[in-house]
């Protein structure tokens, strides 16, 4: 039998020529948690499988059908499905809920779901996300969404909406979970298996089943906001009020309950119609019961995670700008072996500078070594031959302008090398600040 060789369905390649856009995400995640106080925590790739059966609960679409279980021996491991779980067993595990809280961190990283590979669905996909722990304060809420929304706009990204509800506390839920049934109860016949399962534990599961018959009858189901008490609902007023205040718009969707089942209050989705079916880019909300479910102290949490592939695609889309990719600084060209030792000489200075210098070591003439520097974008070129290293002068040819400048061959040559690109720089700013775009 043939042995199958090729990337798993579901999975996909970042190719260097595309690898800029994923640093551009990144960067600005980063930049943007940083700026509101999170710090970078990074967690393993599996966990123990009992940690997502008791954190994202048995009867989510995660756990009944979308993790990577693998044993090792007597234990069952699971490729990580998200990175809320895993991040709080962390935090708790290394004593970070007992430090100064809020305690906020986030995380960039690829989770696994065995799903229907479609555009923005895929098995090994990828979040940036982050928890706040130890404020149950509606300030805390609005602060989580203000980030999302911050780094939505710092990516350039137009036309997300934002929809908030609130699925309450476990006190709201259980009137409404009564009313859910006897609504569901009604229609049992129409349900899919796994809904139907659902209906005696957890009903409200039914309302984010992605089968179309179910998601049909759900339509008319009891709404939770009409069943918050006091509190939650207070919670909910008050977020709003927040979020009127930073001036963020949102719609509130009662339909929204999210996938997994830790979440209490508010939960929160920022959409986007314009990638097709998948277009949630980002998901979260708070679940104040998780710390106390892992073994740890009551402790009110939230947070978020949004799907990095989700966000790239919808830039594109949208035409959004990337960070620069690199490109050469200096392509040097010996014309032979005998100028290799300077070539390599040179290429070792420009590199302890921080310049990315490349010289032939494919063994090419000098034709097919300056169309290589053409196509890898090289900024400027020096050729060596007998001639320059007998003279101690090369040229030094900027590539853009075909302009050519004489340069010394001493120990001075990478300083002047950095002299010249730093107003190469400021010319391209000059020029630049002479159009009238600016
Ligand atoms: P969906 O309803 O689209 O299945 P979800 O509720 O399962 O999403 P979450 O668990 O909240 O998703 O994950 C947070 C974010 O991660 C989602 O909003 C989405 O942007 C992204 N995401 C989730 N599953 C996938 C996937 N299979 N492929 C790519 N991105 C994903
Ligand atoms: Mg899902």
């Amino acid at each position: 039998m043939a042995l199958n060789i090729k990337r798993p369905n579901g999975t996909e390649d970042v190719l260097p020529q595309n690898v800029h856009k994923w640093h551009t995400v990144e960067k600005i995640a980063r930049d943007v948690a940083e700026s509101y106080g999170f710090r970078e925590i990074r967690i393993p790739t599996f966990e123990n499988t009992d940690l997502y059966l008791r954190s994202v609960g048995e009867t989510t679409d995660v756990v009944q059908k979308e993790m990577y279980t693998v044993s090792a021996k007597e234990t069952k491991f699971t490729l990580r499905p998200e990175g809320t779980a895993g991040t709080i067993r962390a935090m708790l595990q290394n004593g970070l809920l007992n430090e100064a809280m809020p305690q906020r961190v986030f995380y960039i990283l690829s989770c696994f779901r065995h799903e229907r590979p479609q555009a923005g669905r895929l098995r090994e996909f990828h979040q940036f996300g982050l928890e706040m722990a130890g404020s149950q304060s509606p300030a805390a809420d609005a602060e989580v969404i203000s980030l999302a929304k911050s780094l939505l706009d710092h990516l350039g990204l137009k036309n997300i909406e934002l929809y908030i509800n609130s699925i309450g506390c476990p006190q709201c839920r259980a009137k409404y979970y009564d009313a859910l049934r006897a609504y569901f109860n009604d229609r049992k016949s129409e349900l899919c298996e796994t809904c139907l399962s659902r209906l005696e534990k957890n009903p409200m599961r039914i309302l984010d089943c992605k089968s179309p018959v179910c998601s049909e009858i759900a339509k008319d189901a009891p709404v939770i906001l009409d069943y918050l008490c006091d509190e939650c609902s207070q919670h909910f007023s008050k977020l709003q009020s927040h979020l009127n205040t930073l001036g963020i718009e949102f719609k509130i969707n009662p339909k929204i309950v999210r996938g997994l089942d830790y979440y209490t209050k508010t939960v929160f989705e920022f959409v986007t119609t314009e990638i097709g079916a998948q277009g949630t880019v980002c998901g979260g909300g708070r679940y104040d019961g998780l710390i106390e479910e892992l073994g740890g102290q009551h402790t009110p949490a939230l947070g978020f995670a949004m799907g990095i592939e989700r966000i790239l695609i919808t830039m594109e889309k949208q035409g959004c700008d990337f960070l620069d990719q690199r490109k050469c600084d200096l392509y040097i060209a010996p014309m032979d072996e005998n100028a290799l030792p300077k070539a390599m000489q040179m290429a070792k200075q420009l590199r302890e500078y921080g310049y990315w210098a490349e010289y032939d070591v494919v063994g090419r003439g000098l034709k097919a070594q300056l169309k290589y520097a053409n196509k890898i974008g090289a900024a400027f070129t020096v050729v060596l031959g007998d001639d320059e290293l007998s003279s101690g002068k090369v040229k030094l040819k900027n590539m853009e302008k075909g302009e050519e400048l004489e340069l010394s061959l001493d120990d001075k040559f990478t300083e002047h090398f950095d002299a010249i690109c730093v107003d190469n720089m400021l010319g391209n700013i000059d020029s630049l600040m002479n159009t009238d775009e600016l």
